[in-house]
């Protein structure tokens, strides 16, 4: 179903509903580039982040595997405002491996969509250790919510930091708290 003429003609209600001229010429095309802009920030809705994992190495590596530093925006979903900051992500792989690429792109899948952070964390781990099947996993987390910064307690500057850590799983012994103090060691 193409959503675009049901985001215009909302986009165009609020605008009126605001007390502003969605005809006016700074609006008029409006409702167009944020039917556009959502079709890309909402592209993850009701796709599976696991899914996104579909290339899988089996791989004998006995250590972790650690990507740092990605950089994510999702929407939070109680004020439609965006949150945005960096991910750690890693685990400690039991017979399979992913590519980096893979993992951003879980990270986006999860990350296109109306969003907690506190969720975001959690499907992000659950999808690593749905594809990869690891020994254990870990997640960390760290943004800014807009929602904190331009209403309510306004604080720019604060961040939340969340983390999910799953396993060690089977008969493996590695601990993801582990993950957690490499992701955190500068
Ligand atoms: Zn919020």
């Amino acid at each position: 179903m193409d959503s675009d003429p049901l985001i215009r003609a909302s986009v165009a209600s609020i605008l009126r509903a605001v007390g502003d001229d969605p005809e006016r010429e700074g609006l008029r095309d409006t409702p167009k580039r944020v039917a556009a802009l959502y079709k890309d920030i909402f592209s993850g809705v009701s796709l599976d982040p696991a899914s996104a994992i579909d290339t899988v190495f089996e791989e004998e590596h006995e250590g972790a595997v650690i990507l740092r530093d990605v950089e994510f925006f999702s929407i939070c979903e109680h004020h439609l405002l965006p949150f945005f900051g960096t991910v750690q992500m890693g685990y400690v792989p039991r017979g399979k491996v992913a590519g980096a690429s893979k993992l951003v792109r879980a990270l986006d899948v999860a990350s296109k969509r109306l969003q907690m952070q506190e969720r975001l964390t959690s499907q992000l781990a659950d999808a690593i250790c749905h594809a990869l099947q690891p020994a254990s996993a870990a997640v960390l987390i760290e943004a800014e919510h807009l929602c904190m910064v331009m209403r309510g307690v306004k604080r720019p500057g604060s961040r939340v930091v969340t983390t999910a850590l799953r396993g060690p799983f089977a008969d493996s012994v590695a601990d993801p708290k582990e993950l957690l103090s490499l992701m955190q060691r500068r």
